[in-house]
């Protein structure tokens, strides 16, 4: 049997009619940035996420880094943020001359620690960013109670999340403001890449839309120095289109992580736990394999047609282009030592039943050998 990571073909053959006639549009009228197609998916995406405001960007790293500048954050700033996530968190503090400051993961959830987040704060403390990992929303009420206290912005980094509920609150509308990612693996996926920026600020909301045209309300006169972060129409079309069905893959998604639950239940795979409260949309189905096997097992089921993920193999404080922050082993050891065990099988939504089965099946037996 051959079971991909992620099949992206899976999804686009039923929508393929649908898909290429709004493509077709989008050619037909040459409207091609910003425009009419971006306007109804932002609308259609701010309702879906419950945020007053959506504001399409060229990707869920530009997202995150106009978002950080409408904050205000720069040189000199502290914004506090996991290590175990993509480069794409810290990276976006760190262009703006502003200090990324890690913070530990709770084990259990992969999720920042909230207590660990409050020993992080000082006088230039700017800004919290919880990142919603794996599809999973952080533990938002501990953390905005800290903002709250020492009046800090909380950038939810939802790159993993479109659409996660806490409590039945969707991801993007806890803090300041939320960062979305359309990259063609996350969950809602564009024709490649694109983001979004969720928030019910008003004047946060009219800052972001001015900072991805270069900073210009009006058409060669600019306000502020911004960037060039706008979505392609092409983008937003095929993005309308797939919104209709996410919530759809999501359930699909969540059956196939119960499956897998149930399977290696009083097993040494230690599945992922979701806190009390909380509807994983399981961009990443992650498991721990612990006692220094995990390598080992990749590489097995690798060998039985399976393709399993490794995120993140290197944290961020020990990436070589941090080490000007002085991070070392031992910093974030939640972080480190889930580095070591973190394992990722195959959950995507058109993943049949059977197949879930066969990967749980090889993944046991992989343990024993
Ligand atoms: C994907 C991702 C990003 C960046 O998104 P791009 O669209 O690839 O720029 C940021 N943060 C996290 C946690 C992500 O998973």
């Amino acid at each position: 049997m051959n079971v991909k990571l992620l099949d992206l073909q899976a999804q686009y053959l039923p929508l393929r009619n649908e898909i290429r006639r709004a493509i077709d549009q989008v050619c037909d009228e040459q409207s091609l940035i910003l425009g009419p197609h971006v306007d109804r998916f932002e609308r259609n995406l701010a309702e879906y996420c419950q945020t007053r405001h959506a504001i399409g960007v060229s990707s869920g790293t530009d997202a995150l880094l106009c978002t950080l500048m409408a904050a205000g954050v720069g040189p000199g700033d502290e914004v506090i943020c996991p290590s175990f996530t993509f480069f794409a968190t810290a990276g976006s503090v760190a262009r703006l001359g502003a200090k990324p400051v890690f913070a530990d993961i709770d084990p259990r959830t992969f999720n920042l620690d909230p207590a660990k987040v409050e020993e992080r704060i000082t006088p230039r403390t700017k800004a919290i960013m919880p990142v919603h990992l794996f599809g999973q929303v952080a533990r938002m009420e501990p953390i905005n109670d800290v903002a709250r206290r020492h009046k800090l912005a909380v950038i939810e980094d939802a790159a993993q999340a479109v659409g996660a509920r806490r409590h039945g609150q969707r991801a993007c509308s806890f803090g300041t403001a939320g960062c979305l990612s359309f990259y063609p693996t996350k969950n809602l996926g564009a024709f490649g890449d694109a983001g979004a920026i969720c928030t019910d600020d008003d004047k946060l909301a009219d800052t972001c839309r001015k900072l991805r045209v270069h900073g210009s309300g009006h058409t060669y006169y600019h306000e502020m120095i911004g960037g060039m972060f706008r979505l392609a129409a092409v983008q937003a079309a095929v993005l309308d289109v797939k919104l209709k069905y996410l919530e759809g893959w999501h359930e699909a998604r969540r059956r196939n992580a119960a499956l897998y639950d149930r399977l290696l239940a009083g097993s040494a795979v230690v599945t992922p736990s979701i806190e009390e409260g909380n509807w994983s949309i399981y961009n990443q189905y992650v498991v721990r394999i612990p006692g220094g096997k995990r390598d080992a097992v990749k590489q097995r089921l690798a060998d039985r047609g399976i393709g399993s993920g490794i995120y993140y193999p290197l944290p961020l404080h020990l990436q070589p282009c941090f080490q000007y922050l002085g991070g070392k082993d031992g910093d974030v050891p939640e972080t480190e030592r889930t580095c070591r065990e973190a394992l990722a099988l195959p959950v995507y939504p058109e993943l049949p039943a059977e197949h879930v089965r066969y990967v749980a099946t090889e993944l046991l037996g992989s343990l024993d050998g």
